[in-house]
């Protein structure tokens, strides 16, 4: 999933010549405004963006294009009402996973992960899984990229793709320590009936499958499990990425059957026009809801009962908005507490006795953990020094990690019922990211501390959720590199 916030956008028109609109939201709701902050609606009726009034609460066109004068009297920035906004996003939601998890009210896509911190749904997360990866052309619009380009970006090795970092076949093995093969074929282009206008209102996911089956494409390959199912679907369309319905980018539930196969889940996004547009970042991204059932560790700002935007993880994971690192070709790493739930532990280090640890970087198998006496709530501790895919984050060092996986990254309270799912301990005690000042900054790691870094009444403590004193005490924590250095000691006032 994919949040824009004031991102401005040329939109073509039916009737009349593009313009230029600020787009705020996500693939499930947004909105759209004028350059001068006036909300804009593609009336059906007449072809072109008009100006919006609100008509009990919702967005209604005055029939007035917005290259004419404002109407007298509208209002900048009408926001639709909380009702119509929750009814327009429980349609789209409804559409994202398959009707069974969607019924029963545990499935809903949110930020809250309902299956033991992870979304609900089928996971191919582990050996080897083949995707389909199906390129798009629109009557209007047309890519020159080649499939073969594609699958360099998607599945080479070592030849850092058209400036990317890796491929992304590397990049989850990497993230996978080996335990996740994830390649893909890529078939086509297609070029839909339509024009690109066409798929803002209409899937384009059926008629692009449609074609590839005409095309004899055997989909048993596609099969990994041998069950029937199409493992990882992937849709990438010509042109920038459109923040604009069906075609904003995201990973939906897709009932589509054809000769004994159906889909799963599947994934769009942008493919850019020339080879220069290719990169991993967002395929990755939607990559991860599909195969891992990821949740987003970002916070969208009105969902799981909080209204409050804040940024999650922000770019130190790439289910938050680590996505977009290097302009998406450096994506963030995945956080080691994504990596910890979906079960790519090749080793765990308990750090509950005092000792003295070292922390390797990129050793993405093995898990630095402080148990604590809640099976839901842990700790977790990372080396995101800056080099290999950590090379461009704001911050290195020490990564300490507060988990609990009945929290949601949509609550950036801090408090004991309102908490993220997995919120960065920031070593500067400033909690940007829950105060969404920032999506990182240089503080936001421990490094070269001499004495206590980490203790119960530190700023950021290690004290759980609920108040009480998990005996987690880190001190001596060393320069950044390749190898880090800390201390965990016993607290003898704590512990008499
Ligand atoms: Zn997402």
């Amino acid at each position: 999933m994919s949040v824009v916030d004031g991102l401005v956008q040329t939109f073509t028109q039916r009737e009349g010549p593009d313009v230029q609109l600020r787009v705020f939201g996500d693939e499930f709701y947004a909105r759209y405004e004028t350059l001068d902050g006036f909300v804009a609606v593609d009336d059906d009726m007449l072809g072109y963006y008009c100006y919006a009034t609100l008509d009990e609460g919702e967005y209604l066109s005055t029939g007035i294009a917005i290259t004419k004068p404002t109407p007298n009297g509208l209002d900048p920035h009408l926001i639709e009402s909380v009702d119509v906004r929750s009814a327009k996003l429980d349609r789209r939601l409804s559409a994202a996973l398959p009707p069974e998890a969607f019924a029963s009210g545990a499935g809903r896509p949110e930020v809250f992960g309902p299956n033991k911190g992870l979304l609900t749904g089928r996971q191919a997360n582990k050996g080897s899984v083949r995707g389909l990866t199906i390129l798009v052309n629109f009557q209007d619009v047309t890519a020159s990229i080649t499939p073969e380009e594609v699958s360099t970006l998607l599945n080479s090795e070592k030849q850092k793709p058209f400036g990317n970092a890796c491929s992304v076949r590397e990049y989850y093995s990497a993230m996978s320590a080996g335990l996740l093969d994830y390649t893909n074929e890529v078939v086509g282009p297609i070029t839909l009936s339509g024009k690109r206008k066409d798929y803002v209102d209409t899937l384009l996911a059926a008629e692009a499958l449609n074609a590839v089956v005409d095309m004899g494409v055997d989909l048993a390959r596609y099969d990994s499990r041998k069950e029937g199912v199409l493992d990882a679907v992937s849709f990438m369309y010509a042109g920038d990425t459109l923040y604009e319905g069906w075609l904003w980018p995201h990973n939906h539930f897709l009932d589509w059957k054809h000769g004994g196969y159906k889909t799963n889940f599947y994934q769009i996004s942008s493919l850019g026009l020339r080879t220069s547009d290719l990169k991993i970042g967002t395929f990755a991204h939607e990559s991860g809801h599909m195969l891992c059932r990821f949740p987003d560790l970002y916070d969208y700002g009105r969902r799981d009962e909080d209204n409050l935007k804040s940024a999650g993880m922000g770019v130190y994971c790439l289910m938050s908005s680590g996505n977009h690192l290097a302009g998406g070709k450096n994506p963030s790493p995945i956080c080691g507490y994504l990596r910890y739930l979906t079960g790519w532990v090749r080793d765990e280090v308990e750090i509950n006795a005092p000792g003295d640890y070292v922390l390797k970087h990129g050793d993405y198998g093995t898990f630095y953990i402080y148990k604590t006496t809640k099976p839901n709530e842990y700790f977790l501790l990372e080396n995101r020094s800056r080099e290999g895919m950590d090379a461009y984050l704001p911050a290195e060092g020490l990564a300490v990690y507060h988990c609990d996986i009945l929290g949601s990254n949509e609550w950036q309270g801090n408090s004991a019922d309102r908490h993220y799912q997995c919120g960065l301990l920031q070593a500067d005690a400033r909690s940007s990211l829950e105060l969404d000042e920032n999506t990182g900054d240089a503080g936001d790691f421990f490094a070269n501390v001499p004495g206590d870094a980490l203790t119960a009444s530190t700023t950021p403590s290690s004290l759980l959720w609920d108040g009480s004193d998990s005996g987690l005490r880190i001190k001596a924590v060393s320069a950044p590199g390749a190898e880090m250095h800390f201390t965990v000691f016993v607290d003898d006032k704590a512990n008499g």
